[in-house]
């Protein structure tokens, strides 16, 4: 005698819940990295795209990298530009990438001057905490692109790899520090699409 084998009411198979897997990121600088840096800019204007920003962005997307800016806006607490300045900022870089048919994935910023002392501005890693808790990234395999000492700084600290890319110019304004900063990061490259060529190279 056979029979249809039993199946309990509302015993519904479920995997055992497991935790979110964390995902890599590419974090960028704002200002001498994404776009020209002019100090304290204040009319979205003025913003020009650096050389090879919309290739390496795309190129990085297209390997599943979000990419996620981190900035230090110091004007903000200065009373040189507002929060809305910033943000008006950050849609003009986000159409002019439209454009080339890619943007961004999120942008974080610190409003606050150095002499406030706060955690987030870099190289505090407050601001690179905070995405990753609220985007799911594991930071320690993630990498961090700028084009200052700070930033290499900031990177080290969370374990990531470090890359430099100094802005064209920044030989003559900062030597000391470029040097620096060059000997601390693990790639130093001359464009932002070289830099993000290898970083992909790192696997
Ligand atoms: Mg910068
Ligand atoms: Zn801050």
């Amino acid at each position: 005698v056979s029979s249809a084998p039993e199946v309990e009411a509302g015993a519904e198979w479920r995997a055992p819940s497991a935790p979110p897997r964390l995902r890599r990121a590419v974090f960028v600088d704002r200002d001498g990295t994404l776009v020209v840096d002019r100090h304290y800019m204040k009319d979205p204007g003025q913003i020009e795209l650096l050389r090879g920003v919309a290739q390496g962005v795309s190129l990085l997307r297209a390997h599943h990298f979000p990419v996620i800016v981190v900035s230090n806006q110091s004007g903000i607490e200065r009373g040189l530009y507002t929060q809305e300045d910033v943000e008006a900022i950050h849609r003009r870089i986000q159409e002019l990438l439209a454009r080339e048919g890619t943007q961004l994935d999120a942008f974080y910023y610190c409003p606050h001057a150095p002499e406030t002392k706060c955690p987030c501005r870099k190289p505090g890693t407050a601001l690179f905490e905070r995405a990753a808790e609220e985007r799911h990234l594991d930071l320690r395999s993630s990498a961090m692109l700028g084009d200052r000492g700070l930033d290499v700084e900031a990177g080290k600290e969370l374990g990531m790899l470090t890359a430099y890319v100094p802005e064209p110019g920044a030989r003559e304004h900062f030597p000391v520090e470029v040097l620096e900063a060059q000997g601390r990061a693990d790639i130093f490259a001359s464009s932002f699409l070289s830099a993000c060529h290898r970083i992909l190279a790192r696997g």
